[in-house]
């Protein structure tokens, strides 16, 4: 079945203005991942020249040529255009309506889109708001609501976009699946669109409908927040950042430490991970060894002092001998 549409470079535009907040962003693979079956996002490489996501590629995402994911914090103002809430769990729909209606109760008018199991909602400001007040209202509005949320003991729950207050130097948060596009993740919507309830499905209709939806005002939003801060058992869950599995695109069979080891956190421009070599020793049980470069990660090393060599041999990808040249 075809998935694509027609998208203009007016559509194109639109969507700019409704959703990219920093032009660093991810793409969901065209090919699921060889050992897990999923379609992970990676962040493309930037070409010389390129500047980041271009009118060109959101247009590519509209028409179902690619799907892209978009980043909710601008790394110098910290702020975003958007507050999304990801809920994708058994009964995740009746959370998010009622979550909805609290936010209308406020004179917001949230925009609830269709995904797997739930769905996500979608709040817009005036101005780009600072993540942390974003994420202040709506940690506060679903609790009083005794909504799960995602983190602090609760593996299900709602999921919060921007996940961090603000970002430090060299780091991007979590991306969310940008709406309107072609789905290639999960098994039971691959290759599907998931559209907003509150317009006819197509591309011209949805992105009038967001274009006219209440935008939240500053003194809204600073009303809201009034005297409130984010509840202690979030706050460190609000520093941790997710890798993404596959940060750019490479042939398949270049090799990726990214695929091997799973990544803890991130300490400034590094992914910190357990030492496959070290692992396979029954040491690094603290699980911090491994540095991996954020900006460049085929860059990798260990603290323990294993050589590439013995890492790609734990991982049973050992580097291939060189042929000698005739
Ligand atoms: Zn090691």
């Amino acid at each position: 079945m075809d998935h694509r549409l027609h998208a203009t470079a007016s559509m194109a535009e639109s969507f700019y203005h409704l959703f990219v907040n920093r032009r660093a962003y991810t793409l969901q693979s065209t090919r699921p991942h060889p050992e897990t079956g999923r379609h992970h996002y990676y962040r493309p490489k930037a070409r010389a020249g390129e500047a980041g996501l271009s009118l060109e590629t959101v247009q590519q995402h509209l028409a179902g040529e690619i799907t892209l994911g978009i980043y909710a914090i601008h790394p110098q103002t910290q702020r975003s255009k958007w507050v999304a809430i990801d809920a994708d769990y058994k009964n995740a729909l009746v959370d998010l309506l009622k979550l909805q209606n609290e936010l209308q109760q406020d004179g917001v008018e949230p925009a609830l889109e269709k995904s797997n199991r739930g769905g996500h909602l979608w709040i817009f400001f005036e101005q780009p708001a600072l993540a942390r007040d974003c994420r202040v209202y709506i940690y506060h509005t679903a609790l009083r609501l005794g909504l799960p949320i995602k983190g602090a003991g609760l593996p299900e729950g709602l999921e919060i976009f921007p996940r961090q207050d603000e970002l430090g130097e060299g780091e991007f948060g979590n991306a969310i699946r940008a709406p309107l596009g072609v789905h290639r993740g999960a098994r039971e919507s691959r290759g599907r669109r998931f559209w907003f309830y509150g317009a006819d499905y197509t591309l011209s209709d949805q992105l009038a409908y967001l274009g006219r939806t209440q935008k939240v005002s500053a003194a809204q939003l600073a009303s809201f927040i009034a005297g409130k801060t984010l509840p202690d058992e979030f706050v460190k869950h609000s520093k941790r950042p997710e890798a993404p599995k596959h940060y750019y695109s490479s042939p398949d069979r270049e090799f990726r430490i990214l695929d091997y080891v799973h990544v803890e956190r991130q300490v400034g421009r590094n992914w910190i991970a357990r030492c496959p070599s070290c692992a396979a020793a029954n040491r690094d049980r603290s699980g911090d060894n491994l540095a991996i470069s954020v900006e460049e990660p085929r860059k990798y090393i260990c603290w323990a002092g294993c050589t590439k060599a013995m890492i790609r041999n734990a991982v049973g990808r050992p580097i291939p001998e060189k042929r000698n040249a005739l």
